[in-house]
């Protein structure tokens, strides 16, 4: 892991990329728009539950589970912000089949959580998306 966060890019943001590559691997963008527009736009939890017909308290999990990893706000709307872009182009490995989940790398039907699926199974891909997100990152700073 330490590899890759180079100069300037803390565990925190790692961390909170990691986050949100899982969940867009697995299949989820919603939560990643939702949070884009909270965090970016500043929408309120409210509208984006609405929005995206996240329950209120679920989107305020998110939202409270990005920033926690990210270590504060400033640094959750910096990795928003800098992969956004990146993430929603990302094709993702797990699709919604009647019945549950299937994983495409695995060529199988999931009998777990994909999230978790895809963080225990796929740790090569997600860390090559996050490292595609960090390089994005440092060549949008200088
Ligand atoms: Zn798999």
């Amino acid at each position: 892991m330490r590899g890759i966060v180079g100069e300037g890019m803390s565990e925190n943001v790692v961390e909170s990329l990691k986050y949100l590559v899982v969940k867009v691997l697995a299949g989820d963008f919603v939560t990643l728009h939702a949070l884009k527009e909270y965090l970016l736009d500043g929408e309120s939890p409210s509208v984006l539950s609405h929005k995206y017909r996240i329950g209120k308290f679920k989107l305020r999990g998110y939202i409270q589970r990005v920033i926690e990893k990210a270590g504060n706000y400033r640094v959750a709307q910096y990795v928003v912000k800098t992969s956004y872009g990146t993430l929603c182009s990302l094709t993702p490995i797990v699709i919604r089949v009647p019945g549950g989940y299937y994983c495409t790398v695995c060529d199988k039907v999931l009998t777990m959580n994909p999230e978790r699926h895809v963080r225990l199974e796929h740790k090569d891909v997600v860390n090559k998306v996050i490292s595609d997100c960090i390089r994005i990152a440092k060549r949008s700073k200088s």
